[in-house]
C-alpha cells in the first residue's frame, strides 16, 4: 500500500521536493512513507537488514556445528546438553521457588552457551 501525502513533501532519501498526491519521489522513486530501516538503507546504500527467522537460525546453527571437526563437534554436543540440563534445573527450581537452584541453572546454561559461542567462533567451516 502506498501513502499519498495531501501536502508537499521532501523525500527522505534525496531531499527533493515533491508535490502533494505523489506516493513516490519524482527524482529517485523513493516512497513518501517509508520505515526508518528503509530510509537508512536508501541513504547508506546498504541492503535492508533482516533478522533471520527462528527456523533459519536453527538451520544455520546445525550447519555450523556439522562443520566442526572431531572433538569440537563432540564438545559442542556436550555443551548443548549442558545448556539443556541447566535450563531444566532452572525450570524445576522455578516451580519450587529455590533461588539457589535457579541461579545454578542459569549459570550452567549461560556458561554452556558462552563456551558454545566461543567454540563456533574459533572452529571449522566457513565464517559467515
Ligand atoms: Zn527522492
Amino acid at each position: 500500500m502506498s501513502v499519498k501525502p495531501d501536502y508537499d513533501w521532501r523525500c527522505h532519501a534525496c531531499q527533493s521536493l515533491n508535490c502533494a498526491g505523489n506516493a513516490i519521489c519524482k527524482a529517485r522513486g523513493f516512497k513518501a512513507a517509508a520505515s526508518g530501516q528503509e530510509i537508512h538503507a536508501a541513504i547508506s546504500g546498504k541492503p535492508l537488514e533482516r533478522w533471520p527467522s527462528r527456523h533459519e537460525s536453527q538451520k544455520h546453527l546445525r550447519e555450523r556445528m556439522a562443520a566442526l571437526s572431531g572433538w569440537k563437534k563432540f564438545f559442542a554436543g556436550l555443551l548443548c546438553g549442558m545448556a539443556a540440563v541447566g535450563g531444566l534445573i532452572f525450570w524445576l527450581s522455578l516451580f519450587s521457588l529455590a533461588a539457589d537452584g535457579m541461579l545454578a541453572g542459569m549459570a550452567i546454561t549461560g556458561i554452556a552457551i558462552l563456551l558454545l559461542a566461543g567454540l563456533l567462533a574459533t572452529g571449522g567451516g566457513d565464517q559467515r
